[in-house]
């Protein structure tokens, strides 16, 4: 037995070894160089990673890398593998909590600090960023060899200051000598007109940014009308460009579009690479809150999935939003013992007084509405859907409407039961018979898509 292991282990090694042959050196150290060989299991060849999400997240946006590693497995082991990287889980959480980052002790900028917390592991990728985190994966792996600078740009609380912490976080771990510095562009502007007025040479502040191997800049829009801090900005920037040192800069709007920044400096921050961030659909909100939830070392199952859909859909204009949203939740369920379900009027309530205008005003969704729009949408009158006529149309268009109550607005199968004038055991024998056939009614599925967004309005 110890022999077939050390024999795959050798294997592996011979595997890493054509690995760091065909791949650049920083994407090898990046990913590969720690990874070990746990088993071969049928058809899938299991590797431990250190760093599993990341790896991971990294194969999936770089497919490429995915083939090479494929295919080198399959000359080795002669035979073809379905990878699958797993990581210590029983670690995991302590590792990122624990990632030093050599917290800025520096001269300058004191309060300017790296938040451990804003990882790559714990920043959950859908289509509206997985550019931004696949650019940011590459200059946090390799620095100024691709792109200088990076810059990063959208709306406010879609995670631009996550990533920027997070590739800070990442290169601080692979390089514990190096020097990396994250500051916001206020604290830029306040640092250099205090030595300004304070008669003091800004030289030496330049000269400390000499010393800096990786600079992180929050929100560089503020830069606008700033003429003099600007020309100190750009002094910095190409000392830094030139010396081969990476710049990630993040905005609320493309460089091109911000009013009022000086042209050289658009086309200094055009020279790079600017990729946009995008408002996320409910899937990747839905996963970000889940993902939320297990960082505060809880238990997903425990939420009602229904309620934290309804939070997904209705702080969705950004994730901070939807933070806000949560952290009522948890405060709201706090002496809830560790395994106590948190049902969706839980959920509704806690957050009854943050829910947007639109929903608390006039227009609140209420059964009465939902009944309405779904007898305009099936062109039957509401005294049919509240009737006992079991005709197929209006029995589906009944169920349909007792679903949306109980999944829109968190209705309770009583008081469900109550309008339609049934008992509550055949209301939740409906509302099932629906989420039974969403699972495969392409037609359900487009009904109540469509009424959703009705409702909406
Ligand atoms: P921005 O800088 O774009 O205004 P932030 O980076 O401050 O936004 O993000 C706001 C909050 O939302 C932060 O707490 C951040 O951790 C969280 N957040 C944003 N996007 C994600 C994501 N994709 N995964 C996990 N958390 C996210
Ligand atoms: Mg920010």
């Amino acid at each position: 037995m110890t022999v077939t292991i050390n024999a795959q282990n050798t294997k592996w090694e011979k595997v890493l070894a054509s690995l760091e042959s065909k791949i650049e050196r920083h994407v090898y150290d990046g990913f590969f160089s720690e990874t070990k060989l746990v088993e071969l299991n049928g058809d899938e060849i299991v590797i431990f990673s250190p760093s599993a999400p990341m790896l991971n997240q990294f194969l999936n946006y770089q497919p490429t890398y995915k083939d090479i590693l494929s295919s080198i497995i399959s000359s080795v082991f002669a035979k073809n593998y379905q990878i699958k990287i797993v990581g210590d889980t029983t670690t995991t959480t302590s590792t990122t909590t624990t990632i030093n980052t050599n917290n800025n002790n520096y001269q300058y900028f004191a309060n300017c600090k790296i938040n451990p917390r804003y990882t790559f592991e714990n920043f959950v990728t859908g289509e509206c960023n997985k550019e931004a985190m696949k650019a940011s994966l590459m200059v946090a792996t390799s620095p100024s060899a691709l792109y200088n600078p990076l810059f990063i740009y959208s709306k406010a609380g879609l995670g631009k200051t996550h990533l920027l912490h997070a590739i800070g976080n990442y290169y601080q771990e692979k390089n514990p000598g190096a020097k990396v510095l994250y500051i916001t562009t206020d604290a830029f502007i306040d640092e250099f007109v205090k030595y300004v007025h304070g008669h003091q040479d800004t030289q030496s502040l330049k000269e400390f940014f000499n010393t800096v191997d990786l600079l992180l800049v929050d929100d560089i829009q503020f830069l606008a009308d700033k003429e003099k801090t600007s020309e100190h900005f750009f002094y910095i920037f190409n000392a830094l460009v030139n010396n081969g040192k990476q710049i990630i800069l993040t905005s609320d709007r493309h460089p091109k579009d911000i009013r009022g920044l000086e042209d050289r400096l658009v086309s200094r921050f055009n020279m790079g690479l600017s990729v946009q961030i995008f408002k996320p659909d409910t899937e990747t909100l839905l996963n970000i809150l889940k993902r939320k939830i297990i960082l505060q070392g809880l238990e997903v199952k425990n939420y009602d999935e229904n309620g934290l859909l309804f939070l997904a859909e209705t702080f969705s204009r950004n994730v901070r939003e939807l933070e806000g949203a949560l952290n009522r939740l948890l405060f709201h369920t706090v002496s809830l013992g560790g395994d106590e379900k948190v049902t969706f009027e839980d959920i509704k309530e806690a957050v009854r007084i943050i829910l947007p205008k639109s929903d608390k005003n006039s227009n609140v969704l209420t059964e009465e509405l939902i009944i309405k729009e779904v007898s305009e949408y099936y062109n039957i009158s509401q005294e049919q859907i509240l009737s006992k006529v079991r005709t197929a149309q209006i029995a589906l268009a009944r169920r349909i409407a007792m679903y949306l109550c109980r999944f829109l607005i968190g209705s309770s199968y009583p008081k469900i039961g109550e309008i339609f004038d049934r008992d509550h055991s055949t209301v939740i024998t409906g509302v099932e018979k629906v989420e039974n056939e969403l699972k495969t009614d392409n037609q359900l599925i487009k009904a109540i898509s469509d009424l959703k967004k009705r409702l909406k309005k």
